[in-house]
């Protein structure tokens, strides 16, 4: 079984991580639960969509980021707390 990861919610379903890297430099992990906080668990976690609404805590500008999604660790944590 394959699961898809289209929104915010289901990244925290199953213990998904985005990073976000932006063009100034500051890169880190997204804050899912706060994301889905201010933006509701619905949010796509596409690209497209998500990409436009994060501000950079760097250089504060939207729009310049780019983001990966990572899977779980082997031990079913997210990628976001380290190995
Ligand atoms: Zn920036």
């Amino acid at each position: 079984m394959s699961i898809s990861i289209a929104t915010l919610g289901d990244c925290l379903d199953h213990a998904h991580s985005i990073h976000i890297r932006c063009g100034c430099g500051k890169q880190g992990w997204l804050d899912v639960e706060r994301a889905i906080a201010a933006a509701g668990r619905a949010q796509s976690c596409l690209a497209g969509d998500l990409l436009t609404k994060l501000r950079c805590d760097g250089c504060g500008r939207k729009g310049r980021m780019d983001m990966t999604l990572h899977g779980p660790h082997p031990d079913g944590r997210p990628a976001s707390e380290g190995t």
